[in-house]
């Protein structure tokens, strides 16, 4: 008989599961670790027993209703507590995959992991865990109806201002802030996996890239982040990094929503690196004490671009403001050592100028809503990128982790 695996969060069921739950694993360690005698197999016996019983009544909890959409290595699924059917729920169902010799993958085991440690207003809630009777594992998360940032940004309908944009980009801050206080980094902060809540509210979502990072001399995979939001030491294939790589992503973010179009958005690594060099300056070893040293570092050739300054992102951001401007350029400085930790974002002076920040329950919505005016940031035209945010970084190596 396989066991299955049992994570339980939420709220009402928390207390009571965790703690049957970790006798039961009490149970099953000591009847592995002492000599196989009758009554530790037993035990071990009853502990199987107990978790089977166990799964089965946190999948008993849900009902699942139609697909909602499909990922890389999941499907989800609408669902609702049995009991309270107008309680609902998002039920991931994670693909099995022949290629892991487990069948579970790895972006399955780090999104259960992460978001069991994780609870913060935005960042979404992993409620249960239970696998079907296919052994398929099942994540029920918190279900957020009103889509995600990408949509915002690529419907030509929905008219936005900056005061929406300080808003999105404040939670967002709140919500990478709380990871790295935690010492999580998400390594895959894109709009697209910003989901937003009934209220308005903006959580961080998709975890399947997240790790911890408490050992700075840790070699990590560079091969992360989605390519459009990954900061220049990634693209060098630096190994070893710190939290700003999710700073970088949410200037790219923050620039997008501003622009309404991607705004470095390369076709291959190289192209990324010279897209960056081109709107940002060309990285040096003035600029960048240590770059030419990175493992997949190219010199740049003849063509060399300066630094840019506040002038240049006050040109290209003139809704932002100049200060505004100057929280963006502090985002995506190009040496990690010099780009701005997620707490000093959170202490720039942007977030208290005019105009405040919207109230989420007035932000702009998909479908239904009534259209914002004034003080519009109109998409850039000509630039379509329909299905150019295809999950780009999970199909690249994850040799190193
Ligand atoms: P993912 O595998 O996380 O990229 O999810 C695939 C799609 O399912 C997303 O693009 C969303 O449309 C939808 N989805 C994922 N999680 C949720 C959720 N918690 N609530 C509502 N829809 C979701």
């Amino acid at each position: 008989m396989a066991v299955s695996p049992l994570i339980s969060q939420s709220p009402s069921s928390a207390s009571v599961s965790t703690s049957t739950a970790s006798k039961a694993k009490s149970l099953a360690v000591r009847s592995e670790s002492q000599s196989a005698t009758a009554s530790h197999l037993n035990n071990a016996t009853a502990a199987l027993e107990l978790a089977e019983q166990m799964n089965e009544n946190v999948r008993r909890k849900y009902v699942k209703d139609n697909k909602l959409g499909e990922g890389t290595y999941a499907v989800v699924y609408l669902g609702h507590l049995r009991d309270t059917p107008s309680s609902l729920v998002a039920i991931k169902k994670i693909k099995v995959n022949a290629e892991y010799r487990d069948g579970l993958s790895m972006d399955a085991i780090r999104e259960i992991k992460y978001l069991q440690e994780l609870s913060h207003p935005n960042i979404i809630a992993l409620h249960d865990v239970f696998s079907s009777k296919d052994q398929n594992l099942n994540l029920v998360l918190e279900y957020l109806p009103l889509g995600d940032l990408e949509m915002l940004i690529k419907d030509g309908n929905i008219q936005y201002g900056v005061a929406d944009v300080k808003a999105w980009m404040g939670m967002l801050a709140r919500g990478v802030w709380f990871c790295h206080e935690n010492f999580v980094l998400h390594r895959d902060i894109k709009p697209n996996n910003l989901l937003i809540a009934s209220d308005g509210e903006v959580k961080l979502a998709d975890f399947g890239l997240a790790r911890s990072f408490a050992d700075p001399y840790m070699n990590m995979t560079h091969q992360v982040i989605t390519r459009w939001y990954r900061p220049p030491e990634l693209l060098y294939g630096a190994r070893q990094y710190s939290a700003v790589v999710d700073v970088w992503s949410m200037g790219m973010v923050f620039a997008e929503l501003l622009l309404r179009v991607p705004f470095v958005a390369g076709n291959t690594d190289m192209d990324q690196i010279a897209k960056i060099s081109e709107a940002f300056g060309t990285p040096t070893e003035e600029n960048w004490p240590g770059v030419t040293r990175l493992p997949n570092y190219v010199p740049p050739g003849d063509r060399i671009t300066p630094l840019q300054g506040r002038e240049f992102f006050l040109r290209q951001f003139p809704t932002a403001g100049p200060l505004g401007a100057d929280l963006l350029m502090s985002m995506t400085t190009l040496d990690p050592c010099k780009r701005s930790s997620v707490r000093q974002i959170l202490q720039h002076a942007w977030w208290m100028s005019e105009p405040k920040p919207t109230f989420k329950e007035s932000l702009p919505r998909k479908s239904g809503g009534s259209k914002k005016m004034g003080n519009d940031l109109s998409r850039r035209a000509g630039e379509d990128s329909e299905g150019r945010f295809k999950n780009a970084a999970r199909q690249l190596d994850f040799g190193v982790k």
